[in-house]
């Protein structure tokens, strides 16, 4: 059995936080609602594969009674993902390495399954039905836990030599002043500006005294990435400070990726982008200090990612692409891409 053009695919989610699953078709159409879960963690700290499986195999029922042919899932994944295989290769947020997960996933269900990183489904959402629709060139930029991007280029899902490409975020800003980073390094802009880094500033803000507005937001002594922006709207010259410096870093960074690519468009999401809206705003004004080309100064639109979660909508174009449903000439070059079958 194979799929059937006019059958949605399951799209699934899988975030650090929250897992979503969805119903979409090849047209880019949501059937029925989003579902969303927290995502269990087991006793050690890491991510409940039998946890995540168990909520998973609920939809996958459902949704298995209302379409023709065999049911496609295409999942997105908070980490990096071996595109062939399948592997989670390395996922910090849910503490997973060389985890097969493509094929756990495929021979609990008996089914076809997609599977790679959040920021290159996000991309491929955006090229296959979003703002990319029209451009041959673009990048993604997502500002939440981490800050991270994927680069769309000459037409094509550009992954570099590993599939590794768009890691901008982790180019290095301060190696002398900066906190360590996630990737094993220290000074990356992701230390900087993503959600950690605005909370952390706002934390030693209010440990010096400088804030009474961030110390009252604080719980249980803590600032959150929310509070610091709950703070700005209460007013705080200290709060505003903070995301002022972080969006000044997001342009000199991203304002590179321009210089570099000679991109039109850059297309941002992820959690905070989505806590302040207006940050994406502010990032497509203040970044045109940082271009060189007066071309990129005219041309250039930084936008927010065209649904609210761009990653789950890629997921279910990566189903739809290694399918044969839609083009299959926008994935990665020197790839082999098919949905994995372990069964
Ligand atoms: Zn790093």
């Amino acid at each position: 059995m194979s799929a059937a053009s006019d059958d949605p695919v399951l799209a699934v989610d899988i975030g650090g936080t929250s897992l979503r699953l969805g119903l979409i078709n090849a047209g880019g159409q949501l059937i029925g609602e989003i579902a969303r879960y927290d995502v269990p963690f087991g006793a050690d700290g890491a991510g409940d594969l039998d946890g995540i499986l168990s909520i998973m195999a609920a939809h996958v029922g459902r949704a298995r009674g209302a379409i023709s042919g065999e049911l496609q899932i295409g999942i997105s994944l908070c980490g990096n993902v071996d595109l062939e295989t399948g592997d989670a290769v390395l996922v910090p947020n849910l503490g997973w390495r060389n985890l097969p997960f493509g094929k756990l996933v495929s021979r609990r269900f008996q089914l076809p399954v997609c599977v790679a990183t959040d920021v290159r489904q996000a991309v491929l959402a955006e090229a296959v039905w979003g703002h990319g629709a029209d451009e041959r060139n673009f990048a993604w930029a997502t500002v939440g836990t981490g800050y991270g991007g994927y680069l769309f280029l000459n037409g094509q899902l550009y992954g570099g030599a590993h599939g590794f490409a768009g890691n901008f975020g982790h180019t290095t800003y301060d190696e002398i002043n900066g906190h360590p980073c996630g990737c094993g390094r220290r000074g990356c802009f992701e230390t900087f500006v993503a959600g950690p880094a605005i909370a952390h500033a706002g934390q030693q803000a209010r440990e010096a005294g400088r804030s009474l507005i961030l110390s009252s937001l604080a719980i249980d002594g803590a600032v959150s990435t929310r509070a610091v922006f709950q703070a700005i709207e209460l007013g705080d010259p200290v709060a505003t400070q903070i995301v002022a410096d972080a969006i000044r870093l997001i342009c000199i960074n991203l304002g590179g990726v321009v210089n570099l690519l000679d991109i039109k468009l850059i297309v941002m999401g992820g959690g905070v982008t989505k806590a302040a809206p207006w940050l994406v705003e502010r990032v497509n004004d203040e970044i045109r200090a940082y271009l060189m080309t007066a071309e990129a100064q005219t041309e250039l639109r930084v936008v927010r990612e065209s649904t609210a979660n761009a990653a789950l909508w890629g997921a279910a174009a990566h189903s739809f692409a290694a399918a044969g449903i839609l083009p299959g000439d926008m994935l990665e070059a020197g790839l082999t891409h098919r949905a994995i079958r372990a069964y």
